[in-house]
């Protein structure tokens, strides 16, 4: 999906796309596992596929070196999905280690497969890397 820097970032945040998760998609930093799980709800939405694989863990079930198939995955997930909302429900913030735990309202084909996650992200050299996903149930 397109989105112009100038709407609101797909994140929910209510802030510009341009002063929200394009930054990170940019380039720079996220400081906190909460503002890199949001900013790779976003980049799923854009379809930045890049950003989804350089902030992915190596220990993470979707890692592989086959850089192609991985881009197709993320394309075909990000073009065939309407993002409707999502709900930030739990953030714990430790040094190395954080989970969030998240609500994505999601549907594809016009089927809810909406899904709440509880994120695994450690910090490896000072950058926040996604990890792992628990899904649980409502
Ligand atoms: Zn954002």
């Amino acid at each position: 999906m397109k989105v112009s820097v100038n709407s609101f970032c797909p994140c929910g945040s209510k802030k510009k796309y341009k002063k929200c998760c394009k930054i990170y998609h940019n380039g720079s930093n996220p400081s906190t596992a909460l503002e890199l799980m949001k900013s790779r709800y976003s980049a799923f939405i854009v379809g930045d596929y890049k950003y989804i694989i350089k902030t992915t863990h190596k220990e993470n079930i979707d890692y592989t070196g086959d850089l192609k198939s991985w881009k197709e995955s993320i394309l075909d997930f990000s073009n065939n999905s309407e993002f409707k909302k999502l709900e930030i429900i739990d953030f714990t913030k430790e040094d190395k280690v954080s989970y969030v735990t998240f609500k994505a309202i999601i549907l594809q084909n016009n089927k809810d497969i909406s899904f709440i996650e509880k994120s695994k992200f450690y910090k490896v050299n000072n950058t926040w890397l996604y990890h792992s996903g628990e899904f649980l149930n409502e």
